[in-house]
């Protein structure tokens, strides 16, 4: 029997899409390339006993009645997967030569901690944070009266929003006068976009920074676990995943998708699989490519033509015999820079592929929850981030492997330098267990075009009035992915959600 809802790809808004319409009674088939679900929040062992989730650190968007909390109650898994918060206090530790700052969502406090470091320019940091506050309430008024719509409903609101459309978060900065600090101090967790300030949206900044400021979470049970519990839905509500189906083309029939032909990847066989309506979980852009970009309107191939957002290096490793918390680590993620212009560092690493210098985000998630089963006892994973040029490394892979593995090792070796120098001094002594991942990791193991991080690129123009959604100009064909919707744990969360909510009347969000 055709399933009702063919979904290619398993990432995090198709297993909610899925796990929503197989719980709504209909069938749900979905086609995963990887021999995992989950898609960039997928997770994998290492060495029989390490379990690293491949990207996602923190999340927002789970306390209480906030977005995924309605969605998994909805499924009723709001009592089964449950998350731990991180310190309210001070959930980002902003590190910089000669500053430090702890980010809060109490913004009177945040004002305060801010005022003290830059004394002469406390109105401007007040005036800032203040604007800042009205613009996230201005985007929840809107996305609650459900967005384009009621916009002339909400005079104020709207006007809050549209104000800064077109700004990056440098430029709003400078308007504000903030000291270089100031805004390196704020906009320290640059790798949560994987772009510098003088090119991310100002939209995008507001809605992760105060998304966070409202409650930053880990899953009690790891990702895994969300994961396989959204899995568990559909497959227990007749639905199924079959992995190692790379899909390679669209079927197409009178501006219908009858089916989808995918290679099995441990065969090399092709197979056909039909759906009555077909779901875009992987890449829209490389979907369109294969369906035919002649054959969507152009309309759709106008939105269609974005940039991808910048790929990544990650580094995940295991320390043995130390106390973490002794050297300022805790329920809160810590993000360091060696300079205090952003632009700059983020151009070096990027671009000129120098990572002497590193500016890059530091995990510990064995802080976040009592669940240790992603490690041996004794132990404590610690993973860096940071940015990297795909086509550098693609180049290096493909021309001289003994040079990419060289590089990766340089990067690792940089950002570990920096660890030693500022945080712990002994850290290659405690180290038991490393692993990298580089821009062409990320495109084996989540299939992302040039290894993007969240999907496309998170500046003013991408995020504005012309961005993709669900539409897709052919009958039954669907996108439902970050660059169709909003990036992130929550982001994609809603995504799954709205579409759901779009193809079936039943109002969830
Ligand atoms: C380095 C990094 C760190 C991040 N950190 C965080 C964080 O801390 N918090 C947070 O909220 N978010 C974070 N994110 C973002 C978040 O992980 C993503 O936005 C989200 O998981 C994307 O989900 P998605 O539904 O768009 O699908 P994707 O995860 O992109 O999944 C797409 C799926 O489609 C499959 N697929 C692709 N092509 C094909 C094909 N041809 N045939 C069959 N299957 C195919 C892929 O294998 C994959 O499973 C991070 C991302 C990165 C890269």
């Amino acid at each position: 029997m055709k399933p009702d809802y063919l979904i290619v790809g398993s990432g995090l808004s198709a297993l909610v899409f899925g796990a929503l319409m197989a719980k709504a009674g209909k069938k749900v088939r979905i086609i995963e390339a990887h021999e995992f679900p989950g898609g960039f929040g997928h997770t994998f062992t290492m060495g029989k006993k390490y379990k690293f989730n491949a990207q996602l650190h923190y999340v927002w968007g789970c306390g209480e009645g906030q977005t995924v909390n309605r969605i998994l109650s909805h499924l009723n898994l709001n009592k089964k997967v449950t998350f731990e918060q991180y310190d309210p206090n001070g959930y980002d530790h902003m590190k910089m030569p000669g500053y430090s700052l702890e980010i809060t969502g109490d913004n009177q406090l945040l004002i305060s901690r801010l005022s003290r470091l830059f004394p002469d320019s406390s109105d401007n940091i007040k005036r800032f944070i203040i604007t800042v506050e009205k613009v996230s309430r201005a985007f929840d008024h809107l996305s609650s009266a459900g967005f384009n719509r009621n916009l002339f409903k909400l005079p104020q609101a709207a006007i809050s929003v549209f104000k800064y459309r077109k700004n990056t978060i440098q430029e709003v900065f400078d308007l504000f006068c903030l000291p270089k600090e100031a805004q390196t101090l704020l906009a320290l967790q640059w790798p949560d976009f994987l772009l510098p300030p003088n090119q991310l949206s100002f939209h995008a900044w507001v809605l992760l920074f105060t998304g966070y400021q409202k409650g930053a979470f880990f899953p009690t049970k790891h990702f895994e676990h969300v994961i396989n519990s959204l899995v568990e839905v559909i497959e227990s509500n007749n639905g199924s995943i079959v992995y190692n189906q790379e899909v390679m083309d669209f079927v197409i029939d009178n501006k219908t998708v009858s089916s989808v032909i995918a290679k099995d990847l441990m065969s090399g066989q092709d197979y056909e699989y039909p759906g009555k309506n077909i779901i875009c979980n992987m890449d829209p852009k490389l979907a369109a490519d294969m369906i035919g970009m002649e054959k969507l309107s152009h309309s759709i191939q106008k939105k269609l033509d974005y940039e991808y957002s910048a790929s990544n290096f990650m580094a995940y490793c295991a320390v043995k015999d130390i106390d973490l918390e002794k050297y300022g680590f805790g329920k809160w993620n810590v993000f360091h820079s060696g300079s205090v212009d952003l632009n700059e560092s983020f151009k070096t690493m990027y671009q000129e592929h120098d990572y002497s210098n590193p500016s890059f985000a530091i995990c510990t998630p064995g802080f976040l929850t009592e669940d240790s089963s992603d490690r041996p006892p004794g132990e404590q994973i610690i993973e860096f981030l940071t940015v990297a040029d795909y086509d550098y490394f693609k180049n290096l892979r493909e021309s001289d492997k003994p040079a990419y593995r060289k590089k990766k090792k340089e990067i690792l070796n940089a950002m570990i330098d920096v660890v030693e120098k500022n945080y712990i001094p002994d850290f290659r002594k405690h180290l038991v267990f490393k692993i990298t991942g580089s821009p062409t990791t990320n495109k084996r193991f989540c299939w992302c075009p040039q290894g993007n991080s969240y999907g496309s690129i998170l500046t003013p123009e991408n995020m504005n009035i012309r961005r993709l959604n669900h539409k897709t100009s052919l009958n039954n064909l669907y996108f439902c992915n970050a660059s169709s919707g909003f990036a992130g744990f929550a982001g994609t969360f809603w995504t799954g959600a709205k579409l759901y909510q779009t193809l079936s009347g039943d109002k969830i969000l």
